[in-house]
């Protein structure tokens, strides 16, 4: 394919990129706002199946009372911030949580008007405890249909929705507000220059650029289509990001990366080692396989480490009652688990069933990603953020779509609010050639050149050695100089149809994305949460108990620092110099 086809030019009022969980809740936020305005979503696959949430829900937190309508209790709502405090070991922003405690009910409400079961035949909840919430706080629900229930409340607000098409650059005015983006359809390579008064970036979460212990490039436990482009579009219109440095995992079966871990822990599951040893006893002997999931993941690797692996899971414990319920969650949301058990010929009632840590990924449920306020505004005017394409707010997986239910309400009503004090989009003549650029290139370059499967091949190699659980000045050294390297091998990509150009785009985010996350690990000296230094195995809150913030200057990743708390006015906030050596590292040439 040599020629692409003409380019198309759109004209929309709030522009939705990523139409996941946040993406349709964010599009229906701004239509509630006003349904005059003209919203408009563009999502690289089809926004009924798309994202995270793609295969169904199982759980949404936190809820904490039957009766949605009735206020939080203060308690309870305190309860949960420090819980999440504890479980990010400090970086959060405690006054967005206290957002999610109070708002999570309407936003379910919501959800159940849509058509979400969230209660049996009587008319009644399930409510449980969950990962570090030792009261009745986790609603379990069959949300296998969580996806096409939002898809149909996006289509009768009469959101346009452009499926399949990928978004590749934000565009920028004469004063450096986003006005829009650019895409391309994966079918057939159309160009799209989408013009918008205000701009929701909803991309969700970083993941792919890590090895994957299966040797299947795409065989993640988690939506192999987010990688990070709303995170590297971000970072080159000049946006803040933060939470970089916090990669994350997940137990995993043997040889088939899939999620379940909350299903494993919540139902009661022990870790064992290969002595039989419930290990979690020598690491966190109070909350046991209930430790926040890092804690985990550390313990199998120690475990490892020390000759007393392969590591398992033993269920053989459980009561009838709750390997149904246990059974009843794998079935809505992962049934592909099941096939793995009866394939492998594992009787979890007879047997334990070995387990091992997935590849690594940015962290997700607002953790690792765009600063932004509690409306969803970024540092860059006109644009707005959030889900798992946010950082700073620490969530996690196990929150995730509340946090983008929640925040994706909330930016899509102020996004809206904002379209009458904007001007008409016009964006900057050299920002649209150059990102149009960017989607023809690759056709023109020599066909056996460098194919994105390599390139992401090798990023997963130098990512896993070197940006890993063991990080160190050293490493995160030699992980940035071949970063770099990368980077400029990236501007060579070569495509050969539409599929081949979505790879490429995808490749090149991810390098940046890497750059980001290496950057940040080299610049906090101490070890927590995810986070661990083998040169500062310590926490140390008296330096670090702060944002590090990221930013695209002068060619450069600038590194600065923000006191919890300071995300949620991001707008006035000061950035202040990060208690490290590192003040700014090389970004690659494609940005
Ligand atoms: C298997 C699994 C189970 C989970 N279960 C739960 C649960 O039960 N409860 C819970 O609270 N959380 C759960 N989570 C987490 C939760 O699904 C996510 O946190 C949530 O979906 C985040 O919403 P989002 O809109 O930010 O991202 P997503 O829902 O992932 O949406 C991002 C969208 O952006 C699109 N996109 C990406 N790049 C582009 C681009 N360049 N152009 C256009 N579109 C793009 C993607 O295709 C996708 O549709 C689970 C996650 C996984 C992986």
């Amino acid at each position: 394919m040599s020629q692409i086809a003409p380019t198309k030019v759109a004209e929309t009022d709030v522009l939705v990129l990523g139409g996941g969980v946040g993406g349709c809740m964010a599009a229906l936020g701004a239509k509630a706002a006003d349904p005059t305005l003209q919203v408009t979503i563009v999502e690289k696959a089809w926004t009924s199946r798309s994202g995270a949430g793609a295969a169904g829900l199982d759980h949404l937190r936190p809820i904490f009372s039957e009766d949605l309508e009735a206020p939080v209790d203060p308690e309870l709502e305190q309860r949960f911030v420090d819980a999440f405090e504890r479980a990010t070991e400090g970086i959060c922003e405690p006054s967005l949580l206290r957002i999610v405690a109070r708002e999570s009910k309407d936003r379910v409400a919501q959800m159940e008007r849509y058509g979400l079961p969230i209660r049996d035949g009587q008319g009644h909840m399930t409510l449980v405890p969950g990962v570090g919430l030792n009261f009745p706080a986790v609603l379990t629900l069959p949300g296998r249909n969580f996806k096409p229930i939002m898809y149909r409340a996006v289509k009768q607000a009469m959101v346009d929705v452009l499926n399949r098409h990928m978004a590749s650059d934000l565009l920028r005015d004469a004063n450096g507000a986003v006005v829009g983006a650019t895409a391309f359809s994966v079918d057939d390579g159309t160009p799209v220059v989408v013009r918008a008064r205000s701009t929701i970036l909803t991309t969700g979460h970083a993941v792919r650029m890590y090895r994957q212990p299966t040797g299947q490039p795409y065989g993640t436990w988690e939506c192999p289509y987010t990688t990070g482009d709303g995170h590297a579009m971000a970072f080159r219109v000049g946006a803040e990001l933060t939470g970089m440095e916090f990669p994350m995992a997940n137990g995993v079966p043997k040889d088939f990366s899939t999620s379940g871990w909350s299903g494993l822990v919540g139902v009661g599951g022990y870790l064992i080692n290969s002595l039989g040893e419930r290990f979690m006893q020598r690491y966190n002997p109070e909350s046991l396989e209930r430790a926040p999931r890092y804690q985990c993941i550390l313990a199998i690797l120690h475990e490892q480490a020390q000759g007393r692996g392969p590591c398992y899971v033993d269920l053989r414990h459980i009561s009838d009652d709750r390997m149904a319920l246990f059974f009843r969650g794998v079935a809505n949301e992962r049934p592909v688990l099941l096939e793995y058990f009866r394939a492998r010929g594992i009787d979890l009632r007879k047997q334990p069933f070995e387990i091992e840590v997935s590849e690594l990924q940015a962290q997700n449920g607002g953790s690792a990603g765009v600063v932004a306020d509690e409306h969803g505004r970024t540092s860059v005017e006109g644009l707005y953020g959030l889900g798992d394409a946010q950082g700073g707010l620490g969530g996690g997986g196990a929150i995730g779509a509340t946090i983008a239910l929640v925040f994706g309400w909330r930016a899509g009503l102020r996004a809206a609010e904002d379209v009458p004090q904007r001007k008409p989009a016009e964006p900057l003549d050299q920002e649209v050639a150059y990102a149009l650029g960017r989607l023809a290139l690759p056709f023109q370059r020599e066909q056996q050149g460098l194919l994105p499967a390599a390139l992401e091949h090798k990023l997963g190699q130098i990512m896993a050695e070197y940006v890993g659980m063991n990080r160190s000045e050293r490493s995160l050294r030699t992980a940035l100089e071949r970063l770099e390297t990368l980077a400029e091998a990236s501007r060579e990509l070569c495509a050969a149809d539409p599929h081949g150009l979505m790879k490429v785009l995808e490749a090149q985010n991810l390098v940046v994305v890497s750059q980001m996350m290496a950057a940040a690990a080299l610049a906090r000296t101490e070890s927590r949460w995810w986070h661990r230094r083998a040169d500062y195995p310590q926490r140390d809150d008296v330096n670090w108990r702060r944002h590090l913030i990221l930013r695209k200057e002068d060619g450069h990743i600038a590194v600065s620092a923000r006191p919890i708390g300071g995300l949620a006015d991001n707008a006035t906030a000061d950035r202040e110099a990060p208690p490290c050596s590192i003040a700014a590292a090389p970004i690659g040439p494609s940005d």
